[in-house]
């Protein structure tokens, strides 16, 4: 069997026109990974601008540059990297050192296990560690057995009204407990 021309030039036309689709069609799948990639990557419009251009005047080669020169992370890849630091931050701070000995000793503690030092004190009402300073638990607004009444919170204060006035006559005029004040 013999080719003639014309079947050979069909051919070889068809092979091209094949080609060159193939080749348009490469080209606009890269430029579009490439805009999406991008815009994965940086908010910077002008960035954005400059790799698709790239990808779209220098096609292949133009990927192999944008490859090399893309930010390294996405967005969403730094917003979890600074969470992760931002944990591990506040995680160091939060441990903090026994003043007795200097080891390291959890927040939550109320007693250095290494030399005994008291570091906390639970809340009576909700047995929560609270800070040996402070006069009232800040879970529950109890305030630490002893306390003045002043140290009250509004609040608490307002909820205790009702009982004081049951319990002390005196209470019936309104005046709250600012009263036994020198
Ligand atoms: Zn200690
Ligand atoms: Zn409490």
């Amino acid at each position: 069997m013999t080719l003639n021309p014309s079947t050979l030039n069909n051919f070889i036309l068809i092979a091209t026109g094949y080609a060159a689709a193939f080749l348009i069609a490469l080209w606009l799948s890269l430029i579009i990974w490439a805009y999406r990639d991008i815009r994965r990557r940086s908010r910077d419009p002008l960035l954005r601008i400059l790799a698709v251009l790239v990808v779209a005047i220098l096609f292949l080669p133009g990927i192999l540059i944008y490859l090399i020169l893309r930010p390294p992370q996405t967005q969403e890849e730094e917003f979890q990297q600074t969470l992760e630091e931002e944990a591990l931050l506040q995680s160091i701070e939060e441990s903090s050192l026994c003043p007795g000995c200097g080891r390291r000793v959890r927040e939550d503690w109320v007693a250095c296990p290494a030399c005994y030092t008291r570091l906390k004190k639970p809340c009576h009402q909700c047995g929560r560690p609270i800070e040996l300073a402070w006069n009232l638990c800040p879970y529950c607004g109890t305030p630490a057995p002893g306390m003045r009444r002043e140290n009250l919170t509004v609040d608490d204060a307002l909820r205790n009204l009702a009982g004081d006035i049951e319990n002390d006559p005196m209470a019936n005029s309104g005046v709250s407990s600012q009263s036994d004040l020198p």
